[in-house]
């Protein structure tokens, strides 16, 4: 598998694990060439899950999408890769857990329960992804998203 860090094609497997669900095999590799670690996870092909949208719109789950907004909110936050890596993990359990036998989730319940994981993590980054998600109008809005964090 390619590293991450340099690109080389040479690595070696140091564990090998099964997510919680089975669906997926989880790997920590290490790269033979520069030494960095990184976790890879292959999974069986399964059914194609249909995301529909808050406007009736239908979207195939892509999990990349959850990824990346995932970077952008923990970004800078000190959040180890190991962290969001389980992170993205637990939330594709759970959206597969959601949408059942259906195959079908909304994108609100996509959001709800990426806000579920966070707010266990980083409250910076859970406010960050609120932010965006429940698009807050107003400073208040903001402001009552925190306040929960005092609780
Ligand atoms: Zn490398």
């Amino acid at each position: 598998m390619k590293c991450p860090a340099c690109g080389a094609d040479n690595d070696k497997v140091l564990e090998t694990r099964s997510t919680n669900s089975g669906s997926a095999m989880r790997r920590r590799r290490e790269c033979l060439e520069c030494g960095y670690r990184f976790t890879s996870y292959e999974r069986v092909e399964d059914k194609p899950i249909t995301v529909i949208k808050k406007n009736g719109n239908l979207q195939i789950f892509d999990s990349d999408k959850i990824q990346r907004s995932l970077r952008i909110c923990t970004d800078k936050r000190n959040i180890s890769q190991e962290t969001l890596d389980q992170l993205i993990s637990n939330v594709e359990e759970q959206v597969k857990i959601i949408a059942g036998p259906r195959h079908e989730i909304t994108s609100s319940q996509i959001g709800e329960e990426i806000l579920r994981q966070l707010s266990s993590i980083d409250a910076v980054a859970y406010v960050r992804f609120a932010s965006v998600y429940r698009s807050f109008n107003n400073v208040e809005q903001f402001i009552a998203e925190i306040e929960k964090f005092q609780n």
